[in-house]
């Protein structure tokens, strides 16, 4: 076979395994938006039937024969083939370079582990999910020794999330962003003022919340022709193919903020993936790069626009619209400052936009210590209690709320929490670059022109799927590498602002 040949025989491969893919992707969606409850166990053998087909095809010889091929005449590929190749040899080394026996006692691992830690959850026993996270950290530790390493062990899990992400970056990041919001948070605490949030406690009926959410949406630029709002438990968003990109969110009568904001932060991801170049359609590119570049789009939208003054300038007159008596005496300047609220808090998932990175750190330092050895898992509800207390102020009286409350470690996710402050540090870097770009980008906010906004993501970010690296994204859209003073002024700008301080 020709070069060419091989790389049209590799192209049809992987769009054949992407095609499984897709049906996946459908029924996974289907089966948390309402599938019926009698169906779930079938459906659930039929997903796991077409999860062993896509592993099989990513990992074949067939998928190895191409790789080498295609990877040894690299420089003579056009680039979204040769990227294609690279993108497929990670996933591939990924699982080959485990032996097969290890890999399959993990798998069943990991699903014990995480039915394990439901129980220790609910009964808050950490004794009784201990000794499976301790088989979980020692597998991971034996693939680390499988996957290579250079500097850290920690960067080869950190790079399956963050491609080319180390310690060494993020050590120095997450520290000056420490300091920083330790100050600030200290000040705001010392300034004493209490927001009521009693108004957003108020009954707002979720057909309401629901126009309200499309309205939101509709304003960012989501193309509903590609898209579909449903609402789930867990809020989400999921890529069929390219133009079916569908966004959930969580109503709850008693606090319309849940569906604001999940809503925004669910629509930022899905912007992403319905801006990606039709070129790149049926290869294993037409994805978001990275789960940090990711998480830096909808933490873009949900804080950097929708807790923004500007925009609340424009869109309250909207929720007054819909709920005309309960917010009938909540300026919007009270309104603002509702969703602006800053309060150390002991779960993760609901702390606000300042503290929230503290509780990412906590998690980043031991996940650091676990994998390089010098944390014991038994430790860890001690470890856990002292670093609360040290970075928030707090410390839980059980492991349920504490050391307990993230699904993350249960199934050897190290690696993946980091990812979450890399958005809001890559997002505030994004926002400043805009800044420059489009100098009156407030202004438009301001009047509800999103339009432009969108398009620098999209130009600068959206566009390229997997074909440029986190890392070039960041140079090339901002003209510079990674760097925390972006998310450090634009904090203490806004809360200095809100706090008086
Ligand atoms: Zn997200």
């Amino acid at each position: 076979m020709s070069i060419a040949e091989t790389a049209t025989a590799f192209q049809a491969y992987v769009q054949e395994m992407l095609h499984y893919q897709e049906a996946l992707t459908l029924m996974e969606w289907d089966l948390r938006t309402g599938a019926p409850k009698r169906g779930a166990e079938l459906r659930a053998e039929a997903i796991g039937t077409l999860s062993s087909q896509v592993f099989r095809m990513k990992t074949s010889d067939q998928m190895g024969d191409y790789l080498e091929k295609l990877g040894q005449v690299s420089a003579d590929l056009d680039e979204v083939t040769r990227k294609s190749v690279r993108e497929m040899q990670r996933e591939y080394d990924l699982y080959r370079k485990i032996p097969e026996d290890r890999f399959h006692e993990f798998v069943v691992l990991a699903s014990k582990s995480e039915s394990v830690w439901e129980d220790a959850k609910r009964t808050s026993n950490f004794s009784l999910f201990q000794p499976y996270l301790e088989k979980i950290v020692d597998f991971t530790r034996e693939f680390v020794e499988y996957w290579g390493y250079t500097d850290s062990k920690y960067d080869t899990l950190l790079d399956q999330y963050e491609q080319g992400m180390t310690v060494k970056q993020i050590d120095p990041i997450f520290t000056a962003l420490r300091a920083e919001t330790i100050t600030l948070l200290q000040a705001i605490q010392n300034a004493g003022q209490r927001v009521s949030e009693e108004g957003f406690r108020r009954h707002c009926d979720v057909a309401s919340q629901r126009k309200l959410s499309l309205r939101l949406l509709e304003q960012m630029g989501y193309d509903f022709n590609a898209g579909r709002l449903d609402e789930t438990v867990h809020p989400f968003e999921t890529s069929v193919n390219r133009y079916d990109v569908r966004v959930t969110t969580k109503f709850l009568p008693n606090d319309m903020r849940s569906a604001l904001f999940s809503t925004i932060h669910e629509g930022g991801h899905a912007l992403y993936e319905q801006g990606i170049s039709p070129n790149l359609i049926g290869t294993p590119l037409a994805g978001g790069v990275s789960n940090g570049i990711h998480e830096s789009q909808s933490r873009f939208w949900e804080n950097f626009i929708g807790r923004s003054r500007e925009f609340w300038e424009y869109n309250y007159k909207h929720v007054l619209e819909v709920f005309p008596s309960q917010f009938a005496d909540i300026s919007m300047d009270e309104f603002y400052r509702g969703i602006n609220y800053v309060q150390p808090s002991l779960i993760r998932i609901e702390a606000d936009e300042l503290t929230y990175n503290l509780h990412i750190m906590v998690r980043y330092e031991i996940e650091k210590g676990l994998v390089d050895g010098t944390l014991a898992v038994k430790d860890l509800p001690e470890i856990w209690r002292a670093r609360m207390k040290e970075y928030l102020g707090i410390e839980p009286d059980n492991d349920s709320e504490g050391v307990l409350q993230d699904v993350h470690w249960s199934d050897g996710s190290f690696g993946y929490f980091p990812t979450y402050s890399l958005g809001n540090i890559y997002a505030a870097q994004f926002a400043a670059a805009m800044a420059k770009a489009l100098p009156d980008f407030k202004e438009q906010v301001r009047r509800g022109d999103l339009s432009q906004i969108r398009d620098w993501l999209r130009q600068n970010i959206h566009q390229y799927g997997k074909l440029r690296t986190p890392e070039e994204i960041v140079k090339q859209a901002t003209g510079e590498d990674l760097d925390a003073k972006y998310l450090i002024a634009y904090l203490k700008d806004k809360f200095s602002a809100l706090y008086g301080l």
